[in-house]
C-alpha cells in the first residue's frame, strides 16, 4: 500500500520508526514540516527533517528525543571564546549534518536533494521530502513581547509564554516541494502524525495546494491525535489549542482537522470521547497511541493503514 504521512518532527518521527517495519521503503513517503528551521551562526537547521533522519536510524538521543545519542558540546564552547553564544544548542556531530547541508545549498541543491542525501547517508530508504524547497517560518505572536520566531517561542522561551496568534511568513510565495502534491495525490493511505496541530502541521497544510490535495484525499486520511487524555505528551500543543481558542481534547483535534481528515485515531484513554469527535464528522478510532518503543510503534502503524 502507498502511503504519505505529513510530519512534524518527534511524533511523527516516532511513527515513522513503526511505518518503516510493515510498509516497503518504495511506498513510503514522508512529508515533512520546515517552518521550525533556522540558520544560526550561518549553518541551515532544519529541526524536524533531523528529527525524523535521527530517529528512524535509531540515532536519536533517547534522553532529549531531538539530536544524537552520545553528542558532545565542543563546538559551542569553542564559540563562547567569541561571544558568539545561543541559546540554541548544536551537538558537535550534529553540526556536520548542518555543515553538510549549507554547503549543499550553497553549490545550489534543493533542500530536498539534500535531504535525500542526508536521508540515504544515515541508511533511509524511504523517501523524505521537506514540504517545500522555498522559505517558510513559522512565527508566534506572544501576549508580552509580541512576534518572535518559532525556535524563539519554543527553545529560548520554553514555550512558557502566553500565544495570541501563529503565522507562517512566506508560505504564500512557496510551492509544494516536487512530488509533495504527486504524493498526496496518488497515495492509497494518508496518514497525518501526532503532530503538534498549530505550528507543526498547519505550517505544512500553508503550503499553497497542499490543503486542497488533502481536501481532495480526506476520506483516504487517517490522522493521530498527539492530544492524550487532555494533554501532550511533550511540548506545547494542549496548551496551544487552549490559547488558539480550541478545545485541548481529542474532540478539539477532530474539530482542527475535520476539513482534512476523515478519521481521527485517539487513545483509550479518550475512549469517551469518540461520539463527540463523529458528531464532527469524523470517524474515531480508539487504539493505544503511545509509542513507548518500536513495537508500540509498528502497531500504531498497522492501525493507520487497516
Ligand atoms: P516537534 O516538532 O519535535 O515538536 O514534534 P511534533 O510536532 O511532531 O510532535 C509533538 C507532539 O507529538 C506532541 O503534541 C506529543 O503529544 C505528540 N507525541 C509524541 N509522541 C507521541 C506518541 O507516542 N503518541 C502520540 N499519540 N503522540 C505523541
Ligand atoms: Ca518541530
Amino acid at each position: 500500500m502507498t502511503v504519505a504521512v505529513v510530519c512534524g518532527g518527534v511524533g511523527a518521527a516516532r511513527l515513522l520508526r513503526g511505518m518503516i517495519q510493515i510498509v516497503p521503503d518504495s511506498e513510503l513517503t514522508a512529508i515533512a514540516n520546515v517552518g521550525d528551521d533556522i540558520v544560526l551562526h550561518g549553518l541551515n537547521i532544519s529541526p524536524d527533517l533531523d528529527t525524523i533522519v535521527y530517529t528512524v536510524s535509531e540515532a536519536v538521543s533517547a534522553e532529549r528525543g531531538w539530536g544524537l545519542e552520545g553528542e558532545t558540546w565542543q563546538a559551542m564552547e569553542a564559540l563562547g571564546r567569541y561571544g558568539d553564544t545561543n541559546w540554541f544548542s548544536l551537538g558537535d556531530k550534529d553540526i556536520g549534518t548542518h555543515l553538510y547541508r549549507t554547503h549543499r545549498l550553497g553549490e545550489g541543491a534543493t533542500l530536498a536533494e539534500v535531504t535525500g542525501e542526508i536521508a540515504k547517508a544515515w541508511d533511509l530508504n524511504f523517501t523524505l521530502l521537506p514540504v517545500t524547497n522555498d522559505v517558510v517560518r513559522t512565527m508566534v505572536t506572544t501576549a508580552d513581547e509580541g512576534e518572535i520566531s518559532f525556535q524563539d517561542y519554543f527553545v529560548r522561551r520554553q514555550h512558557d509564554v502566553a500565544v495570541t496568534s501563529v503565522r507562517f511568513a512566506g508560505a504564500d510565495h512557496c510551492q509544494p516541494a516536487p512530488g509533495v502534491l504527486e504524493t498526496i495525490n496518488s497515495a492509497e493511505r494518508i496518514v497525518v502524525a501526532p503532530s503538534n496541530p498549530a505550528v507543526s502541521i498547519d505550517p505544512v497544510l500553508a503550503i499553497p495546494g497542499v490543503r486542497d490535495a488533502l481536501i481532495a484525499r480526506r476520506a483516504d486520511t487517517v490522522a493521530v491525535s498527539p492530544i492524550i487524555g487532555g494533554k501532550a505528551l511533550k511540548g506545547p500543543a494542549d496548551r496551544l489549542l487552549k490559547e488558539l481558542g480550541r478545545e485541548a481534547t481529542a474532540v478539539g483535534v477532530a474539530r482542527w482537522y475535520a476539513e482534512v481528515v476523515g478519521t481521527l485515531i485517539i487513545d483509550e484513554i479518550d475512549a469517551d470521547l469518540a461520539p463527540a469527535i463523529e458528531a464532527e464528522g469524523v470517524k474515531a478510532v480508539v487504539v493505544p497511541t503511545i509509542m513507548k518503543d518500536k513495537a508500540d510503534a509498528a502497531a500504531l502503524a498497522r492501525v493507520c493503514l487497516s
